[in-house]
């Protein structure tokens, strides 16, 4: 009995004095290593030994991280410590016709939003591609074919369209889309509603960036707005929609692809300029507000100046924002530019 007794004790004993090193946790390499510190008596080599742990467990020297940022605004701005468009996915490709120049750059929220965007379409339409036009340069700043595209926060993209067997087809350049929804270049390709209603969906709700616009012309607007709600989608959502996209006043229509833009990142409201007709919440308001005051504000047309908009009943009007009053002619009169050769958009 009293062997077993002592055995108890024994055991016990082992068990704290395990409790107890596991206790330190994270600190058990140092202890070991204090430990066998002390085995050595002089003190320089307790400190060569500290030295040496200290410069094991130190990270490699790295260049101080550049913080994204976007100064300016789309039309005259800059891109600092923009990402590269991963351009391998699958679910994405480059339209050839916008192939030239290294214009895939932008904002991280901008870039992600786009592939998140990507490939969400893909997952509810297996095998979906998203045509990819221009981004931004680098640095931002002047970009060929475009008045915006400057400051990291604008995205072509092409629409998403199919033959007569629902197959999706993708050109050498963007698809323009007619008022009964079929492309003008290529016999029985059509528009599809489907998609391109997901990829909105997916863009305006995406957690992680805000769209303040989709530029988009008005027919396909209507159209993909009567999709969204013949889903069942919310009225939330369909606002949220109908809001962010938008036909430029006096521009071009915007009727090959969609045209998204992001909002200035929170920490960059007093460098990065919006001219979003769109009116944020919350504490932006003020600084959206003054940042207005003097700001080019583009407005979506009342869908009966277009003649061409087929007329959908289940179409909803977007709702004008107070402060989208005040269109700002220079910005119209650059929006209508054209070279001639070179088609300039947004
Ligand atoms: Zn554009």
């Amino acid at each position: 009995m009293r062997k077993s007794v002592g055995s108890l004790a024994i055991v016990l004993l082992i068990t704290l004095s395990a409790s107890a090193s596991l206790a330190k946790g994270p600190s058990d390499g140092r202890h070991h290593a204090a430990r066998a510190d002390r085995s050595t008596s002089a003190k320089g080599h307790r400190r060569r030994g500290a030295t040496a742990v200290l410069m094991r467990r130190a990270a490699p020297p790295a260049p101080p991280p550049i913080h994204p940022d976007s100064v300016g605004s789309p039309n005259d701005g800059k891109l600092i410590g923009g990402v590269h468009l991963d351009t391998s996915r699958a679910e994405l490709r480059i339209v050839p016709s916008h192939l030239s120049g290294d214009v895939r750059w932008g904002l991280p929220s901008l870039v992600s939003l786009v592939e998140r965007a990507a490939r969400g379409v893909a997952k509810r339409y297996p095998g979906s591609v998203l045509d990819i036009g221009d981004l931004s340069r680098k640095g931002g700043g002047e970009i060929a074919r475009h008045h915006s595209h400057e400051s990291g926060r604008d995205a072509d993209l092409g629409f998403y369209v199919v033959d007569g067997k629902g197959k999706q087809i993708h050109a050498a350049s963007f698809l323009k889309i007619d008022a009964s929804l079929h492309a003008t270049s290529v016999p029985g390709a059509r528009f599809d509603a489907g998609r391109n209603w997901a990829l909105v969906e997916m863009l305006v709700t995406d957690p992680h960036a805000r769209v303040s616009h989709i530029f988009i012309a008005e027919p396909l607007r209507q159209v993909l707005l009567a999709q969204g709600r013949a889903r069942g989608v919310s009225q939330g959502v369909l606002d949220r929609a109908a809001i962010a996209m938008m036909q430029p006043h006096n521009s071009l229509p915007h009727d090959d692809h969609m045209h998204v833009r992001i909002s200035c990142p929170h920490d960059a409201k007093d460098r990065c300029i919006e001219v979003a007709k769109n009116a944020p919440t919350g504490r932006s308001r003020t600084a959206h507000a003054r940042a207005q005051r003097h700001r080019p504000v583009l407005r979506t047309p009342a869908p009966a100046k277009h003649a061409a908009v087929p007329h959908h009943p289940a179409a909803v009007a977007a709702p004008a924002p107070p402060d989208e009053a005040a269109a700002d002619s220079a910005e119209v009169k650059d929006a209508l530019d054209e070279t001639g050769t070179v088609k300039i958009t947004d």
